[in-house]
């Protein structure tokens, strides 16, 4: 068994590998797509190219079935976003940190911290989540948990002003790493740009940001989808880091984001702790599920 075992991926391989792939058939398939948290649109879109894909025989043929079931999710979870994570070597790479309060930003700094420190990668957590007293010392826990750095402001200080003292201690540090930890006020839409678009335009006037990496609680499924929409209205999202899937059965909200949000999941969180953070590979993901 790999990574994932989601139970509606041998219901769907069943439904799509009956004698006849008829109104009922389909419909089941459809209800199984959303059973399995695809959400209306992706399912439409799924069913759409399932129905056009040039090699469908449809007759009880399970092994065809796997095939192009497999073809079209992957093609639905390839974005035209790199997948990859876009690092240099020998400069300092600023990781953006952002989501809805409660998502586990926190922690996949924390595990991301420890994910870079293994591969011997110098790394400084910024605490620019100063709305809640508690989270700097929630960072500072991870920071210590992890061996990285960690910088935090004084109280009530800018998300933007500890932002900037973070990039100018990583660079002191010669760090390869730079996590920054941000706050989830979701209050309006202009008030997120605002306060992201501020934390960006501060750090950018000293080095590039690589990636901005939005947090999603799989087990908020189709909801979760909606508040993340904001964030890529607000910034320019360059990949997802879904986390709590040990706490999700379904596991197709990995599609809908995908197709939803045309950004691709780069990270899965699978637990609390410092290593339950996975690399996400869509392939792997789609043969966990049909096989
Ligand atoms: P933040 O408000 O976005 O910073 O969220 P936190 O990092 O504080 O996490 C909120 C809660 O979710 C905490 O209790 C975490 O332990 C928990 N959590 C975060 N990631 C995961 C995960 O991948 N799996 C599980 N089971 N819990 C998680
Ligand atoms: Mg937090």
């Amino acid at each position: 068994m790999g990574l994932f075992n989601f139970d509606f991926g041998k219901k769907l391989v069943n439904a799509f590998s009956k004698e006849k792939l008829d109104d009922d058939t389909w419909k089941e398939i459809q209800d199984t797509l959303i059973l399995g948290d695809l959400g209306p649109a992706t399912v439409k879109v799924v069913i759409e190219k399932l129905k056009k894909h040039p090699d469908l025989k449809g007759v009880g043929d399970l092994e065809n079935a796997k095939k192009v079931l497999s073809e079209v999710l992957i093609e639905v979870l390839t974005t035209a976003k790199s997948l990859d994570l876009n690092l240099s070597q020998n400069e300092l790479n600023v990781l953006l940190i952002v989501g809805v309060n409660g998502t586990g930003k926190t922690t996949s700094v924390g595990k991301l911290a420890h994910y870079f420190q293994s591969q011997k990668k110098r790394v400084v957590l910024a605490a620019a989540d100063t709305f809640r007293a508690a989270a700097a010392a929630q960072l500072e826990t991870w920071s210590q948990k992890s061996g990285a750095e960690f910088v935090r402001g004084q109280d009530n200080a800018e998300p933007a002003s500890v932002a900037f003292k973070a990039v100018q201690r990583a660079k002191e540090l010669s760090a390869d790493i730079l996590l920054v930890d941000t706050a989830g006020r979701l209050h309006t839409k202009a008030g997120l740009m605002d306060e992201l678009g501020k934390i960006k335009r501060v750090i950018e006037k000293q080095s590039p940001i690589n990636e901005v990496l939005l947090v999603i609680d799989a087990t908020t499924g189709q909801n979760g989808l909606i508040q993340a929409k904001v964030f890529t209205e607000a910034v320019d999202v360059t990949g997802v880091i879904l986390t709590k899937l040990d706490g999700s059965a379904k596991g197709g909200i990995v599609v809908a984001i995908a197709e939803q949000l045309k950004v691709p999941v780069k990270f899965v969180g699978i637990g609390e702790g410092l290593g339950d953070l996975k690399i996400f590979d869509p392939s792997e993901f789609v043969a966990d599920l049909i096989n």
